[in-house]
């Protein structure tokens, strides 16, 4: 049966917006086959009720299969999402107009001003072929290529028309780089071809007498005439769709038919002219359904994903705040800056230095944060998203919906994080932490949407490495309240070590002692007897010449004392009794029992001169003169470590070295016979602690 076969047809639900031009398998009998081979979208997906659609085919008169479906696209912001007579533009060195150039330009004589640009580029020595590689770039709107191919496998119940105020060169070269030349049947679109200087020529298409058209071009005349020409031949369309976004769009949609369908692009100009119309009796009679495209309902390109983010970062609660250049320029329109100006911020610039895709991130962008101008040259913060006041709560709840992160490269950069980040939560901001150099610390803080966000992140195993490192993840609080505690450990370690420190130096000091102690073994001799009369200086003379002693501890009156040598003591005492003529050695005619000393009780002795010895040099650093004698009777108190005890020296003990010097200048080898005076003849009733003073000398 001639019915039998494929059809592309125009589907129509009760919901005006939506549409969609689908496949039917037609049977024997006219029925369909419930499964819709394809669908082509270009707008969103719609519930297909067969029987309801359709009209057309299940009408006595859609049997006539002479009857095909036209389809007609207008080109520039249809086909493809761009304008080509501006795409042109960037195979000029400058990718710009001269000023006289573009001011040129007459309202309705587009094409005449085209033929300047042409003529300019040609100039320029832009060979065609350079213009070709150009206009080859320009991207097809989202789903269009689709559309086409699938009117290209229904050619034989599609005929599909283009009608442009581009050009026929334009067009042609563009549909060759798609791969879509066999889906247009034809192009109506001003002439254009290379003369023989190399330059572009493009014409006017026709000339009529449309008021509304530019002078070059009515398209409603060429859709009318194109179907004249048809009928002619045989050939009626049970549909025309028309498929365009421009205002030159408006005329031959309101030469269509009840039944015909027309299709803005959403949010462009025919859409607005159309609505605007609805009220008024002239008024197209076609079924509306708004051509919107695809994109709207796709993924992001990972470029508009980040373009997006980048802007959507800058206008956001965390930057806006503090970036004065934007709040500056927020001021000067009503919130609105320029796209040219959002070009100058440089993380911005690195991704693009095309406003159109800003615009093209923002309107897929789903956070619905930035508005874009009905021109698209500005964009400005909704005004429904106002900013957060920075109150306490505020600053409360991104305290717990921050994190902190450590452990990436020094030389990691923010898109690396955030391209690390990108799948592991939305992550509002981030702040690589710099040291003072305004180096990256190897740490961030990161705002998440909510504490539970937060909690959640810093749950996740893959946040644990970053590049093969370990990372520590925290809640941002959790952060700080590790930090007060270290910098607390800290103190504490630098006491225990200032402790230990101490400890050690003590030990030391009590090693060296030692030391000092065993080298001086075997040099001290003790003496007893009775020993009235006899003074230090005593002990002096008559071991002067056979040894050198360091030290006499002895007061006088006492009946015992002891000589530290500096040399061998018993050696000093053989030496002194050989002088002495062998027998026993006396002191003022006064036996003498002479005792080298040795072991535990040589070491206590050595011990006791040790003490008294640093005593009597920190009497001398203490302070000269005031308590110059009397001063060894007072503040003999002094640390000298736990096995040291406190001493009382005045009376009693005198200790003091031969060889001292400073502090008592009567103790220095000149003053020795002064004392010796002193001592032989004023010694009686002199008080203790003058007594004291005068024995100071050795
Ligand atoms: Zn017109």
């Amino acid at each position: 049966m001639e019915d039998t076969g494929t059809y592309a047809c125009v589907v129509v639900t009760d919901e005006t917006e939506i549409y969609t031009i689908v496949k039917i398998n037609v049977t024997e009998g006219l029925s369909y086959e419930k499964s819709i081979s394809e669908t082509v979208h270009i707008g969103q997906d719609l519930s297909i009720d067969v029987n309801k659609t359709v009209p057309y085919l299940s009408s006595s008169e859609s049997v006539e299969m002479k009857k095909k479906t036209l389809v007609v696209f207008d080109f520039d912001h249809t086909l493809v999402d761009n304008n080509s007579d501006m795409w042109v533009i960037q195979c000029t060195p400058e990718q710009s107009l001269p000023a006289w150039l573009e001011n040129s330009y007459q309202r309705g004589r587009w094409t005449e001003y085209m033929g300047r640009v042409f003529t300019y580029i040609g100039e320029q020595s832009i060979r065609p072929d350079a213009v070709r590689e150009v206009m080859q770039t320009i991207p097809f709107t989202d789903g269009m290529i689709e559309l086409l191919k699938f009117i290209y496998q229904n050619k034989s119940h599609i005929d599909c028309i283009i009608v442009s105020d581009s050009n026929t060169l334009f067009i042609d070269w563009i549909l060759e780089a798609g791969g879509m030349k066999c889906a247009v049947d034809i192009v109506f679109s001003n002439p254009a071809s290379v003369n023989q200087r190399g330059y572009i020529e493009v014409g006017g298409f026709h000339s009529h007498s449309c008021e509304r058209c530019p002078v070059n071009m009515c398209k409603q005349k060429v859709l009318t005439d194109f179907r004249a020409r048809q009928a002619d031949v045989g050939v009626h369309y049970h549909t025309v769709c028309y498929v365009g976004d421009g205002s030159n769009d408006f005329c031959p949609i309101k030469a269509l038919n009840e039944g015909d369908i027309a299709m803005p692009r959403k949010g462009y100009s025919l859409e607005k002219l159309l609505a605007k119309s609805r009220s008024e009796s002239n008024a197209p009679k076609v079924q509306i359904f708004r051509h919107e495209r695809m994109a709207e309902e796709q993924e992001m390109s990972p470029l508009e994903k980040k373009v997006a983010e980048q802007i959507e970062y800058y206008f956001g609660d965390h930057n806006l705040p503090r970036d004065r250049f934007l709040k500056e320029q927020i001021q000067l329109d009503d919130g609105w800056v320029t796209l040219e100006t959002m070009l100058k911020f440089n993380r911005l610039k690195n991704l693009t230095s095309d406003a159109a895709v800003i615009v093209e991130s923002l309107r897929k962008s789903k956070t619905g944060l930035l508005e874009i101008s009905e021109d698209q040259t500005k964009i400005r913060r909704s005004l429904s998203k106002p900013l957060p006041e920075y109150t306490d709560e505020y600053k409360d709840a991104l305290k717990h919906k921050s994190i902190y992160m450590k452990g990436f490269p020094l030389d990691t950069t923010l898109d690396e994080i955030k391209d690390w980040l990108a799948d592991k939560g939305h992550v509002e901001n981030i702040q690589m932490r710099k040291g003072p150099q305004k180096t990256f610390k190897g740490s961030i803080f990161a705002v998440l949407e909510s504490d539970e966000a937060a909690k959640t992140f810093v749950a996740r195993d893959d946040v644990k490495q970053f590049k093969g490192n370990d990372m520590i993840v925290l809640i941002k609080d959790d952060y700080f309240a590790k930090k007060a505690e270290e910098r607390k450990q800290g103190r504490a370690d630098a006491k225990a070590k200032a402790k230990s420190e101490k400890e050690e130096k003590q030990k030391q000091a009590e090693k060296e002692e030692m030391k000092s102690l065993d080298e001086q073994r075997g040099c001290v001799l003790k003496f007893s007897g009775e020993l009235d009369h006899v003074s230090r200086e005593d002990f002096h003379q008559i071991f002067a010449e056979h040894a050198q002693i360091k030290w006499i501890d002895f007061t006088r009156g006492a009946k015992e004392g002891t000589i530290l040598f500096r040399s061998d003591a018993k050696e000093a005492l053989q030496k002194a009794q050989e002088a002495a003529g062998g027998s026993e050695l006396k002191i003022k005619d006064k036996d003498v029992q002479w005792e080298v000393l040795e072991g535990d009780v040589e070491l206590e002795v050595l011990k006791k001169i040790l003490e008294s010895q640093q005593e009597s040099l920190n009497k001398r650093k203490g302070g000269r003169g005031g308590h110059r004698g009397r001063g060894r009777g007072r503040g003999g108190r002094r640390d000298r470590g736990g096995r040291e005890q406190t001493r009382f020296q005045g009376k009693k003990t005198k200790f003091d070295s031969d060889e001292e010097e400073g502090d008592d200048a009567e103790d220095a080898e000149p003053a020795a016979k002064k004392r010796t005076l002193e001592s032989n003849g004023k010694d009686a009733g002199t008080p203790a602690t003058k007594q004291a003073k005068v024995e100071n000398g050795s």
